[in-house]
């Protein structure tokens, strides 16, 4: 070989190293015809992934514990309705349903079924719908705990919004239909928490409420408490201003023993202990969890409860030491709301998206969320009992299939787009599935 011969060989080979690094390191905007390929591969090995559910009310449907407040008539989206033909699989999956529809005669099987698993298997019940789905753990978000939850199981998130409700509310549960069915749900919680922690009537003084709040959180964190929720953007916007104390102080004393507050007044009284409960939240390590997304019902206003509104609360300083959990993912923002997770505390859950959204449409707002903060994002199915064939039990089975099958499918293109190793995405599908949740509650679960 002459050294012509030698230095052209050099060139070509550098050139086609040069080339093929570039072919590596450059992303390309259509997934190439190895996608489905991949998916194969990769969805057996995310089904082997023990889940942490961060976001769900198991329950029965008879259990007023369940949450703390009802979901209003009517509004349900397509996939949430009764006529969802899904269900059907999730029937036969979970309990072995022989129909191939849901008919009421056919429905009674279901019924029945769930019936006597529930007498046989007591406690394990619903352990063993967990087992079913292979998911390790999942929070339980239900104004008490149920003692038919083995607490190895499940951990509970308690509400705290009551605390922004103690005085006469006569005029908050007249603004509508909902917040009739709303606000009473509300002062039962908060009665609830007064008869726990032995109070008759409200403090007389300010100091005293404040203190009440805090032994409440610290003794619910005593009894397995793991968080604190929020499900305030129902009842009220979800923007809080920054009053003194003082002010909040003086409505107190106007109000603690009567009187109907005007809406300012309370709103301000309110946007006080919001904050003082996040503040404690940190102090505690209580992440705070909150509904961040659209709501049920007819009156849910969407631009007050709008996850943007928060902002000023996340990204305050003052509270760099509270984890906070924006339960839904501002759904249907859930594309501006992963920018909100820059903020090193801030997380986000994606339940309920993926039982709202179909795999094929969470599949691209799921991809974009790993696109841009992986390691911020958890993976919740806001299971409910909705209604008599959607209950807790299938709303975990349509959460997790939709969830596993939309990751595989994202991660898939991302893959084949050369903007991740398949080993790098398996990773990211161990930290939205489990770990990147399991780490904010350290020792707490696994
Ligand atoms: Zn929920």
């Amino acid at each position: 070989m002459n050294l012509m011969i030698v230095r052209r060989t050099l060139c070509y080979l550098f050139t086609l190293y040069v080339l093929s690094s570039i072919a590596l390191a450059q992303a390309r905007p259509l997934p190439g015809p190895d996608v489905q390929q991949i998916y194969n591969r990769l969805l057996p090995q995310i089904e082997k992934i023990p889940i942490f559910d961060h976001h769900a009310h198991p329950g029965f449907a008879d259990d007023p514990d369940v949450d703390a407040m009802a979901a209003p008539p009517g509004s349900a989206a397509l996939r949430e309705r009764d006529t969802n033909p899904e269900l059907i699989a999730a029937a036969k999956s979970l309990f072995g349903y022989p129909y191939d529809d849901l008919s009421p005669e056919h429905a009674k099987w279901l019924i029945q079924k769930k019936a006597e698993l529930k007498k046989a298997q007591g406690v394990s019940y619903f352990s063993s719908i967990l087992d079913k789905l292979n998911i390790e753990q999942s929070v339980a978000n239900r104004a008490m705990m149920a003692d038919y939850l083995d607490p190895k199981r499940f951990v509970w998130v308690f509400f705290v919004d009551s605390f922004l409700w103690p005085f006469n509310n006569e005029q908050e549960t007249e603004r509508n239909p909902d917040q009739n069915v709303f606000i009473p749900l509300q002062e039962k919680m908060f009665h609830r928490w007064m008869q726990q922690e032995g109070v008759s009537k409200l403090p007389p003084d300010f100091a005293g409420y404040l203190s009440f709040i805090t032994r409440t959180l610290e003794d619910n964190q005593k009894r397995g408490g793991i968080a604190m929720k929020f499900e305030v953007a129902y009842f009220r916007p979800l923007h809080f201003d920054d009053p003194t104390r003082e002010q909040a102080e003086a409505i107190y004393k106007k109000h603690a023993n009567g009187g109907v507050p005007v809406t300012a007044e309370y709103r301000t009284f309110q946007d006080y202990i919001f904050r003082y409960l996040i503040q404690e939240g940190g102090r505690l390590r209580l992440p705070v969890h909150v509904h961040s997304a659209v709501g049920i019902g007819d009156y849910f206003n969407i631009s007050d409860s709008n996850i943007m509104r928060l902002e000023n609360i996340l990204r305050d300083p003052r509270y760099a030491n509270v984890t906070f959990v924006m339960i839904h993912g501002g759904y249907p923002l859930e594309r501006e709301a992963i920018w909100l997770a820059a903020v090193k505390n801030v997380y986000m859950d994606s339940s309920l998206m993926e039982i709202i959204m179909y795999p094929s449409e969470f599949k691209a707002s799921l991809k974009q969320w790993l696109e841009t903060f992986p390691d911020k994002i958890t993976f919740g199915t806001d299971c409910f009992p909705y209604n008599e064939v959607l209950g807790a039990e299938e709303s975990y089975w349509l959460g997790v299939q939709s969830a596993r099958t939309a990751l595989a499918a994202a991660l898939a293109e991302m893959i084949s787009m050369g903007e991740v190793t398949e080993a790098q995405a398996l990773q990211l599908a161990h930290g939205y599935l489990h770990d990147n949740a399991v780490a904010l509650y350290p020792g707490k679960v696994h």
